[in-house]
């Protein structure tokens, strides 16, 4: 079976160098804290071309201590696209405030900015893009917006370290960014991780205030926080990892292209990325309204695929309180119904590519 994402494959290219680094950190029981942690923090922020990195437990944590920082909550509006993965609207709810979903742009099934425009209200207090399957929003038109009504632009970037826009990097584009580290994200922890990246220092402290139990000083504690850090396990698994990461999305990158020549002219809409953004390829989603037959055809053929994400969050029974219907947002409900993840990670070989690509084309013929 050709799996979606092979963790093994990537394990076995850095192995000698994690087995040392984690055997140091058992041997120094630093488990929390550290200068494994402040490597990580110094050299992701530095990846993304931003100021700061507060290295926390997740991503979701990382958005809803964003959102905390910025006093955020009861009554405010945060606006954001229903096609993401549920921690962004999860997170939007940690803070107490109402996630407003919008609908996506059809072509690149990202945050439509008009969609955002029309969604502004008295009460909105920030807006989320979601850099989706590793492809950047239109920050040029979201950022005009964002500044039109003085309102933060939050980016969720878990899905895109690295990915570019107009030649800028994710995590620096807006007020402050979340990243996740979950594991099968393009920068995976070996466990649950995540980040907060931004130029603002102010915020930052704040941030990191939050996440380590409201402290000023050990004993000292100014503000209801949480424990939210990312150990230096996690950290030190990281920083291993964020040396490749240039060379991973690259290899996506080519898998990406590879795809796109073999698989077009068949019944299928392809992944569009649109000019001005670099995607770093965290998914390869096709869609066809024969996606169920294909992923059962493919499952036979001995061949992974994924869905990301087949219910909008406003037609999840979570966020049912909401208060809308399908049909409200009929280009993310489209989507979902049509979307397939195929098998897209570096190590994927030639020979898996090729497989992957006959077995789709046998299929429509
Ligand atoms: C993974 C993910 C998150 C949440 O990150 P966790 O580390 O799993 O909490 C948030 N938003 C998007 C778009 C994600 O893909």
């Amino acid at each position: 079976m050709i799996p979606l994402v092979d963790l093994k494959a990537q394990y076995a290219t850095i192995k000698t160098e994690i087995d040392q680094a984690i055997e140091e950190i058992l041997v120094n029981t630093s488990f929390v804290g550290g200068p494994r942690l402040e490597q990580f923090e110094r050299n992701f922020a530095a990846y993304c071309e931003a100021g700061e990195c507060v290295g926390v437990a997740n991503g979701t944590d990382a958005l809803a201590l964003i959102f905390r920082a910025l006093s955020i909550g009861p009554g405010d509006e945060i606006i954001t696209t229903t096609h993401t993965f549920a921690a962004t609207v999860g997170a939007i709810m940690m803070c107490g405030a109402t996630p407003v979903l919008v609908d996506i742009e059809p072509q690149t099934m990202l945050l439509c900015p008009d969609a955002v425009e029309r969604a502004i209200t008295p009460k909105t207090r920030a807006i989320v893009p979601v850099h989706l399957y590793g492809q950047p929003c239109d920050m040029d038109r979201l950022g005009e917006l964002a500044r039109a009504h003085s309102l933060p632009l939050i980016e969720d970037a878990a899905q895109a370290h690295g990915a570019r826009w107009q030649g800028r990097r994710v995590g620096s584009l807006g007020t402050a960014a979340a990243f996740s580290f979950y594991p099968g994200k393009n920068l995976g922890a070996y466990g649950d991780g995540g980040a907060v990246v931004s130029d603002d220092s102010e915020l930052m402290k704040r941030i990191r205030q939050l996440a380590n139990h409201g402290r000023r000083t050990k004993y000292e504690h100014d503000v209801p926080g949480v424990n939210s850090r990312l150990d230096a396990l996690q950290a030190a698994v990281l920083d291993i990892k964020l040396a490749h990461l240039d060379s991973w999305s690259q290899a996506r990158r080519q898998h990406a292209a590879y795809y796109a020549k073999q698989l077009s002219g068949l019944e299928m809409t392809l992944p569009r990325v649109s000019p001005g953004a670099e995607s770093v390829w965290h998914l390869f989603v096709v869609r066809t309204p024969r996606r169920d037959e294909l992923a059962r055809y493919l499952e036979r053929a001995g061949v992974a695929t994924g869905m990301h994400y087949p219910v909008p969050n406003h037609l999840q029974t979570a966020f049912a309180n909401l208060g809308y219907q399908r049909g409200d947002l009929p280009h993310s409900e489209g989507a979902a119904e049509s979307l397939l993840s195929l098998p897209l990670y570096p190590e994927l070989t030639n020979s898996q590519r090729e497989l992957i690509v006959s077995r789709i084309r046998d299929f429509f013929a």
